[in-house]
């Protein structure tokens, strides 16, 4: 189970910065793309994330796939990749993005593994922070935020004046093309991966970031079959890989976008 949030609404508005941050433009002159990426194994600490009915742990599965993930990202993107945590340590979701932030970082992805009240519930998803356009999209993020489903329609509100720098185009560009490839990537390797699509959410571990940002859900931990492959290596192994892939597309359209 998730901790009690405190992440009041005045807690959030405590967020915002009074001056408005400098917002992250790729240079025009920058040919090469991406140059740093921040990867966040989601939850982490005394924060589990869901549990599996065979007790895997959600801040397990994410920490060992992020380690995979920035490996092969370095290696074929040849980009810097920074983890927001590289052991089983807690980390408030708002020191998530302030930290790619600081590092001024190209692009954020959060590793998750989604959890259903039914353990028949399966797929992949990836998300990018928007406005909630439906109730299963506000649950899951009320689960990863670990508040109510209250607090994220307060949410909504406030999102609304931090929509402006949360490069929703791009991020639901990158959210697109990983999505894409992860399914592309996978079914080849194992049945039953079912697409479950780009989705948007009022995500806290999204909220503040400056650069183009994904949440991605990389299987069920709720349903046995996908905990089971969650701790898979070779599921773990095509996951990265196939993210890699997808932020490989990404890059490329922006070059095609900067050459322009
Ligand atoms: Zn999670």
């Amino acid at each position: 189970m998730p901790e009690p949030s405190d992440d009041s609404i005045a807690d959030i508005l405590n967020q915002v910065p009074s001056k408005q941050p400098t917002l992250h433009v790729p240079q025009q002159s920058k040919q090469d793309g991406l140059r740093l990426i921040v990867v966040d194994a989601g939850h982490g600490g005394r924060d589990p994330g869901a549990i599996g009915p065979n007790r895997v742990m959600e801040k397990t599965v994410t920490l060992q796939l992020a380690k995979k993930l920035a490996e092969k990202l370095r290696a074929e993107l040849g980009v810097k990749v920074l983890l927001t945590r590289s052991d089983d340590r807690f980390l408030e979701l708002k020191e998530r993005t302030a930290y790619a932030n600081r590092v001024e970082a190209d692009l954020f992805i959060s590793l998750h593994a989604n959890a259903s009240l039914s353990s028949r519930t399966y797929g992949l998803e990836t998300y990018f922070l928007n406005l909630s356009k439906n109730n299963q999209a506000a649950e899951v993020a009320a689960r990863e935020n670990g508040t109510s489903l209250e607090d994220v329609s307060n949410l909504e509100a406030i999102l609304f004046d931090l929509m402006a720098n949360a490069k929703i185009n791009e991020s639901s560009r990158l959210a697109a093309e990983v999505q894409q490839a992860m399914v592309a990537g996978l079914r080849p390797h194992f049945n039953r991966i079912k697409d479950l699509g780009v989705r948007q959410g009022p995500f806290h571990v999204l909220l503040g970031a400056t650069m183009p940002s994904v949440l991605v859900e990389v299987a069920f931990i709720s349903n046995s079959r996908e905990e089971k492959r969650l701790t898979n290596k070779k599921y773990q192994e095509k996951v990265a890989q196939s993210i890699v892939a997808g932020v490989k597309s990404f890059a490329m359209t922006i070059d095609r976008v900067a050459r322009r």
